[in-house]
């Protein structure tokens, strides 16, 4: 059995749908289960229309829904989808409308309802999807991943019960298979153990494939998506970015938690605990190897594997009263982050102060209020981290020096610098508009120039 998963940009159109039944076809000895994304872009265009309800602008919605309606049934019909199956998702853009009507009635948007909007890309694209792959040979099947996918009431960005998860995963999905069937199901969304619809957080499609794939131990992962796999760095910043062919788990797990947008940063979690190898592949270019991220992988020809890069940041720095930074005062700073769900992405202290990076994305302001019964606060904004990662971080001397001689080479200021506790990155924080500087700079230092000989490796344990 193996799992594959195709993101937004591979499911965007008929003809991105069409090269994806031919993909899943090829795999059809390897008796596929299938995971989709909401087609490219429509997630976005339902937070959209959500806000846009609850802000007072019902109409702008409901002009946006119209849209999203269309391009669907678009789809189906350039796919020669059967009229009666086509009519199958018009109850379901019909219900959005009714969410929408409530929200704006009510001028609320709880997560809860933000949840339950977002989930429609992926229903309404995997009923697309199964009814596509029926059209074109694929005896496929819908499943609701939310039958599958059992999650914690933490909306928006929910935590999967393992153990409810896997037993219902089994259950639905290996009769099917067994039988010869594909399923098909929609990423990114689950429900808790009330059954209200929940989400695993933006981009979470790859997260479900790897829940599903070690529920049914299977034996890869395949993450289908618009670049030939893994790359030095995110080829949106970096033209010159190569494809990695083989990268290890705590290598991937990291550029993933640092913005490598290509995997969700959670998703090689099921992976390692089952030994699953991942596979990311490019659904427009299939016939290449992609990148494959397993256990171990051999040693890297440069310094570093790759470099991710995470915008929207803030920086929160604080200053005690007292002389030293007493562990009393360390333990009611982390108990605030805990109570208001806040996790630091970077920590660095001195002797009477702290800075801690985190994602903007998170409340805030109600922790900076808290926080100021501590100490004095300041809060920078608009900041993001820069993360380079290598198994050989620690053993090189004098790699910490290049990458900064480099960064101060290119005019750009350093917020923060943290050389990772996990002892396989150098991390450091700039202005978010320097940021691609950085990484062009850093790519070009490290990645197109000739590497210097294994020979200047001095021995482990140094840093
Ligand atoms: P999907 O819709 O298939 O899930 P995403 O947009 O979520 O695709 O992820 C793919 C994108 O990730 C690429 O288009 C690329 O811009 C970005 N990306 C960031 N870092 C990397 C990297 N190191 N390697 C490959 N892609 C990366
Ligand atoms: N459609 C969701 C998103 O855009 C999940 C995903 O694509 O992985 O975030
Ligand atoms: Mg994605």
């Amino acid at each position: 059995m193996i799992v594959m998963k195709f993101g937004g940009t591979s499911v965007e159109d008929s003809k991105a749908i069409t090269r994806v039944a031919s993909i899943v076809a090829s795999r059809s000895q390897q008796q596929p289960a299938v995971v989709v994304s909401a087609m490219g872009g429509v997630t976005d265009v339902l937070i959209a229309m959500a806000r846009g309800a609850a802000a007072g602008d019902l109409s702008g919605s409901l002009k946006s829904l119209q849209a999203v309606r269309e391009r669907h049934f678009k789809a189906c019909e350039e796919l020669r989808v059967a009229p009666q199956v086509c009519a199958q998702l018009q109850p379901l853009f019909d219900s959005l409308e009714m969410v929408l009507r409530g929200i704006a009635a009510l001028g609320e948007l709880s997560p809860r309802t933000m949840d339950n909007v977002m989930s429609y890309g992926e229903i309404c694209s995997s009923a697309l999807v199964t009814a596509a792959f029926n059209v074109l040979g694929l005896p496929a099947e819908l499943v609701d991943a939310r039958e599958c996918l059992i999650t914690d009431s933490a909306f928006t960005r929910a935590a999967p019960n393992f153990e409810a998860t896997n037993q219902r995963t089994q259950s639905k999905l290996v009769p099917l298979i067994s039988k010869g069937r594909v399923p098909v199901m929609g990423g990114f969304i689950a429900s808790n153990a009330d059954g209200i619809t929940t989400t695993l957080g933006r981009g979470g499609s790859d997260y479900s494939a790897s829940i599903f794939g070690a529920a049914l131990s299977a034996d890869s992962i395949e993450i289908w998506t618009d670049v030939q796999g893994v790359m030095t760095t995110d080829p949106r910043i970096c033209p010159a970015a190569q494809k990695i062919d083989e990268l290890g788990f705590a290598e991937a797990s990291e550029l993933a938690y640092f913005g490598a947008k290509v995997l969700h940063p959670a998703t090689l979690i099921p992976a390692v605990r089952k030994n699953i190898p991942v596979y990311v592949l490019d659904s427009r270019h299939p016939e290449g190897k992609g990148t494959c991220i397993r256990g171990r992988a051999p040693r890297s020809q440069t310094t570093f594997r790759a470099i991710a890069a995470k915008k929207n940041v803030t920086i929160i720095n604080m200053k005690t009263t007292r002389k030293l930074m007493a562990f009393s005062f360390l333990k009611a700073l982390f108990e605030a982050f805990e109570r208001h769900s806040l996790s630091a992405d970077l920590v660095s202290t001195s002797e009477a102060s702290i800075s801690i990076a985190l994602d903007s994305a998170g409340v805030i302001p109600p922790l900076v209020e808290e926080l100021r019964q501590l100490g004095d606060i300041e809060v920078e904004p608009a900041k993001a981290i820069v993360c380079l990662v290598g198994e050989d971080v620690k053993r090189i001397i004098g790699v910490a020096a290049s990458v900064f001689d480099t960064i101060s080479a290119a005019g750009i200021n350093i917020h923060m610098i943290s050389q990772g506790a996990s002892e396989i990155n150098i991390s450091f924080v700039v202005e978010e508009s320097d940021m691609p500087k950085a990484v062009q700079h850093l790519h070009a230092r490290f990645f197109e120039q000739p590497q210097a000989a294994p020979a200047s490796k001095a021995n482990a344990g140094r840093g």
